[in-house]
């Protein structure tokens, strides 16, 4: 386990150091804090690791030895008791089960990616195709066999960079997110990068987004999706940021990326139907490139949404995901 480097931060949106703290995560002998801007809504840890600290763990611990035991989702309330994190190594039988189930939960993933995206493109034999945290692969695998095109990833685990260039024959570009601008070969020439769950992984969106939009072609189109802060309160030692549909879009807008489809359910009052449940946990978002703008959509009812209702939606969310479960139960073959 490697010793923690940490900084302190202002609101990366609009650089305000006004801000309400939220939660504090206690990981590695360290306190972690999260708040929300009073001026745009972001939420974003205002005491975090520094990102070279990050890159190490990427590298040599996320898969091997760090393990997500306990969540909760309450906005605002103390954490303390309720979060921890296994942090001793795990045995060859524990990680193998839970490569397992991460590679499970990537088909289903590349499923929805596919899904969103196929409208938005025609990929062909020649057209390239890069996934930055790609994982195992699964997505690049898919949209492989259904188009030929050329697939490549970003990846910083070395587990997951073997599988994939070894059994599903992924070219990689690179180790991480923060090396993309480097990417010579794909830039301006690239017709789909996929950045699944990954955004809120990293210190600095806007930049990163940034380089994405270099390596777009024309017509290029970027996926993007990650938790809902509305409903999906991902507070955890690996996210710096957790994005709501508005500061989603305004990050977006500021790297100069024109949101084309964004996928969510706006309130928790709207979400009746157990389908609807993933559209509302998870933001799934279609960029093409558009001009650089300073953008903050609704700021009050961003900030209001994050700190005081934010309860009572978490509630209903909850209360939806155990009548998804017990639905799971009765009928065990009904589709997702
Ligand atoms: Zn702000």
């Amino acid at each position: 386990m490697t010793k923690l480097v940490m900084e302190s931060t202002d609101c990366l949106l609009c650089g305000s150091s006004n801000r309400e703290e939220a939660e504090t995560l206690h990981w590695k002998g360290e306190d972690l804090i999260y708040a929300i801007c009073r001026e745009c809504g972001l939420k974003y840890m205002s005491r975090r690791p520094t990102a070279a600290w990050y890159a190490q763990f990427y590298r040599d611990e996320f898969w091997q030895e760090s393990r997500l035991q306990k969540r909760s989702y309450d906005p605002g309330s103390t954490t303390k008791s309720t979060m921890a994190w296994q942090e001793d190594g795990l045995s060859s039988d524990e990680l193998e089960k839970r490569v397992t189930r991460s590679r499970k939960r990537q088909i289903w993933r590349a499923q929805r990616i596919w899904r969103i995206t196929e409208k938005f493109f025609e990929l062909g034999p020649e057209s390239t195709v890069l996934e930055i945290g790609a994982g195992w692969g699964k997505f690049l695998e898919l949209v492989m066999k259904e188009t030929g095109c050329r697939a490549a990833a970003v990846e910083p685990s070395e587990m997951a960079r073997q599988y994939m260039s070894e059994t599903l024959g992924v070219s990689l570009a690179a180790r991480s997110f923060e090396e993309i601008g480097g990417l010579d070969d794909f830039k301006g020439k690239t017709d789909l990068v996929v950045c699944s769950h990954v955004l809120e992984n990293t210190i600095d969106p806007i930049d990163n987004l940034r380089n994405i939009r270099n390596l777009l072609s024309q017509q290029g189109i970027v996926y993007i999706d990650t938790c809902n802060l509305y409903y999906n309160n991902a507070i955890n030692p690996y996210h710096p940021y957790v994005f709501c549909p508005e500061t989603l879009r305004s990050i977006l807008l500021a790297a100069g990326l024109e949101p084309v489809y964004m996928e969510h359910e706006g309130h928790p009052a709207r979400v009746s139907r157990i389908s609807d449940i993933q559209k509302a946990k998870y933001l799934a978002v279609v960029a093409r490139k558009g001009p650089s703008k300073k953008m903050i959509d609704r700021p009050e009812m961003v900030v209001s949404m994050a700190q005081e209702k934010g309860k009572i939606l978490m509630s209903r969310g909850r209360k939806l995901h155990a009548l998804k479960k017990i639905v799971k139960r009765l009928f065990p073959f009904a589709a997702r």
